[in-house]
């Protein structure tokens, strides 16, 4: 890995991202540090240039298709390409105004957690260099509370457990189904127990999140097995990892150090292409079960 190898981390500003960001810049890569906001970017890279790592900042909502074609514009330009893409962006009900238990907070989650997450990759999935050694590298940053173990409905696990069956309508229609039924339920004290398991007494603003990882997830997993197919010169790993509870503004501060929830992400990013997987779950730098 060189200045050459480029990795564009997204929602970097602050907590996990900004850490993964931090070690690949101690690495010797070039990374991109991307935030929403232009001034909480700028100062985040500013704090990393000033411990003189060398760090790239452009703003980038991922929820905001123009924001994600100037970021792929500018790449194109100024780098010619990317070698790495780390989808860390994220939400949960803690860090989100909206009411905990709307609709309008489901669609929220989603936009950020999964469609964002899909709509970055798609636009630098063009981007990315056609090598074989070291190889593309997609991260995506997820969760354990996405899980297939999670949910309830014997059907949908079924079928998303199969990656052969993975299919972008069949990972919608798992979606709307659960959002259906969470909504047809409202009315009831925990409507978000129609679709995950009854011993797992949560609020429905942990239901959004962990439906957005889950097909986060599945959607990494049919890339996965998509870019696999591709010509022989053109390696992609694609994966998801879970970084471990960590001390952030979206678990009110508790949990392991944001070096600890990024390193890995980071581990996958740079891991030499003899060791690499593709269509993976990790936690703790160890395959873990969809
Ligand atoms: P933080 O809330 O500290 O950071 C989230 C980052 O995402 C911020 O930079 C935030 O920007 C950014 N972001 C949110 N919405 C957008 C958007 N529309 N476009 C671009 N950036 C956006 O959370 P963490 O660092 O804890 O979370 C990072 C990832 O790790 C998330 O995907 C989360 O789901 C996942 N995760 C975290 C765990 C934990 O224990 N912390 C556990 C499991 C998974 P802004 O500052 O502008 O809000």
């Amino acid at each position: 890995w060189s200045k050459e190898t480029v990795a564009l981390v997204t929602g970097a500003n602050k907590g996990i991202g900004f850490a993964i960001v931090k070690q690949l810049a101690k690495e010797g890569l070039t990374p991109i540090l991307t935030s929403r906001n232009i001034q909480n970017g700028q100062r985040a890279s500013d704090m990393l240039r000033e411990e003189g790592l060398y760090v790239m900042f452009h703003q980038l909502d991922v929820t905001d298709p123009d924001s994600i074609s100037r970021l792929a514009d500018w790449v194109k330009d100024k780098f010619g390409g990317i070698d790495i893409l780390i989808n860390n962006a994220g939400i949960a009900y803690t860090t989100s105004p909206l009411s905990p238990d709307s609709m309008e907070l489901a669609h929220s989650i989603l936009e950020t957690n999964y469609y964002g997450a899909k709509r970055v990759t798609e636009a630098m999935l063009p981007l990315f260099r056609h090598s074989s050694t070291p190889g593309n590298r997609i991260v995506n940053v997820s969760s354990m509370t996405g899980q297939l173990s999670v949910f309830r409905d014997e059907y949908w696990k079924k079928q998303l457990s199969s990656v052969d069956n993975l299919a972008e309508e069949l990972i919608n229609s798992f979606l709307q189904n659960c959002l259906l039924k969470i909504e047809e339920n409202l009315h009831r004290k925990s409507p978000g127990l129609e679709v995950i398991r009854a011993d797992l007494p949560c609020p429905n603003s942990f239901v959004y999140y962990a439906l957005s990882k889950a097909v986060l997830n599945a959607y990494s997993r049919m890339l996965a097995r998509d870019l696999s197919k591709r010509t022989k010169d053109q390696k992609f790993y694609v994966n998801c990892i879970c970084p471990g509870p960590t001390c952030t503004e979206m678990t009110l501060n508790s949990g392991h150090t944001p070096e600890e929830g990024a390193d890995t992400a980071v581990w996958l990013a740079l891991l030499p292409a003899s060791e690499c997987t593709t269509g993976k779950f990790y936690l703790k730098r160890k395959e873990r079960s969809i």
